[in-house]
């Protein structure tokens, strides 16, 4: 068995199948999957519960949003619950690697995949490291290599084709005054499509905003955001650690994303919420799933596979496929303030709170001991 990327949905995948007892390969381009992080990496309060991950790995619980309108009205949503805490994802990709490995799977780093193709035991893996060609027989192949994956078309299975773009950094030496807060900005033009954000995790502070290429500079839009909240926060001794972006896919989970010799998962599968943008939660769910059908599959059901269908989860994400339509196309200042208004009236506020809050879920759950995988490997 051959994972492709080892971004969360690769390396939780990788754990769970090398603990199962499989023979895995885990193969990625770089070179410390510790740095060249794209992810803010805010985990939910569902995936916080479903999943046990360690503390180390997290930044302080947040529970309270600060939603602003253009004008930067602001709309304050607290929850009784800790509803969100930042990754410390370099930490944590690291630890479920040495999950992996300590159950036996093989790791080859500064390796590209550069072609798959077909033989009788499966496929070849036409992989690449230090400009050295090392083909390799795979009897299975998961496509872990993010929204442009390279499995995806070698294996003709289906390819993301929505996306949006987002760029922060994380900076440290702000002060935090009050409780951690997930501050959300509504702002068409420096996030045209999506938001901006500021979250302060007691350490560190994301600054970062996001929206479709094609409307804006990412990252002449990030400056402009980062002075326009300059008398919010004290940035007068901040020192900027990093700068992370990437693509983003928001079309909604692909319908074509598994055949006999190969599955995608996480970003790949576009299994990232169209609304909210967030994929953390998808890719660690269906990377779980994922290993408790390919256990199924590779013991011999044949029907195994069937139950991974990106058909029938795609259903589950239509209503907020339309909510992201909608968003994307008020672009009118005048009309998103009084939208934001409307925000402030029941029985808005709580769709507000629920979008905020709300543990809806879109992808298979499975059986809380097999959800709690992570939980029992706790270091
Ligand atoms: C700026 C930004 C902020 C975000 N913030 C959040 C957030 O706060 N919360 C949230 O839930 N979601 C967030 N997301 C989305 C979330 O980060 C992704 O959905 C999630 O990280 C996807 O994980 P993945 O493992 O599927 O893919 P990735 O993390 O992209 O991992 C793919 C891996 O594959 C490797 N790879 C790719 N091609 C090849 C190849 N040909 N050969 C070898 N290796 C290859 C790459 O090096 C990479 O390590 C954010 C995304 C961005 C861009």
């Amino acid at each position: 068995m051959a994972v492709i990327g080892a971004g969360l949905a690769g390396l939780e995948v990788t754990r769970a199948l090398s603990q199962r007892g499989l023979s895995v390969l885990l193969v990625d381009r770089k070179a410390d999957i510790a740095r060249h992080v794209h992810t803010t990496g805010i985990f939910v309060r569902k995936t916080l519960e479903d999943f046990a991950i360690p503390d180390f790995c997290l930044g302080e619980a947040v529970k309270h949003v600060n939603l602003y309108s253009p004008a930067r009205q602001v709309l304050a949503l607290s929850s009784p619950h800790d509803e969100f805490r930042v990754g410390r994802m370099g930490k944590l990709y690291g630890h479920l690697l040495e999950q992996g490995l300590n159950a036996g799977a093989v790791f080859s780093n500064a390796t590209h995949l550069r072609g798959i193709s077909k033989s009788s035991r499966g496929s070849v893996l036409h992989l690449e490291r230090h400009g050295q060609s090392m083909p390799t027989q795979a009897r299975f192949v998961i496509g872990a290599d993010g929204a442009v994956s390279k499995v995806a078309q070698e294996l003709r299975l289906e390819q993301n084709k929505e996306f949006i773009i987002g760029v922060e950094d994380v900076l440290e030496g702000v002060p935090l005054v009050g409780e951690p807060c997930f501050h959300v900005y509504i702002e068409p033009k420096l996030a045209p499509g999506y938001i901006a954000w500021v979250v302060h995790d007691g350490e560190h502070v994301h600054l970062g905003t996001g929206g479709y290429a094609a409307q804006f500079d990412a990252a002449q839009a990030l400056e402009v955001f980062r002075a326009s909240v300059s008398t919010q926060f004290d940035f007068s001794k901040a020192k900027r650690l990093e700068r992370r972006g990437g693509r983003i896919p928001v079309g909604g989970v692909l319908k074509n994303i598994v055949h006999s010799r190969g599955l995608l998962l996480g970003d790949a599968a576009g299994a990232v919420s169209p609304l909210t943008a967030g994929g953390l939660d998808p890719a660690i769910r269906l990377a779980n799933f994922a290993a408790h059908i390919l256990e199924r599959h590779l013991g011999g059901d044949a029907t195994a596979l069937e139950t991974y269908n990106g058909s029938a989860w795609r259903t589950r994400f239509t209503s907020r496929l339309w909510m992201r339509r909608l968003l994307s196309s008020v672009t009118q200042p005048q009309l998103l303030e009084l939208g934001f208004a409307a925000l402030k009236l029941e029985p808005f506020k709580s769709v507000a709170w629920h979008v905020f809050f709300g543990r809806g879920g879109s992808f298979p759950e499975l059986e809380p001991k097999t959800n709690l995988a992570i939980a029992h490997q706790r270091s």
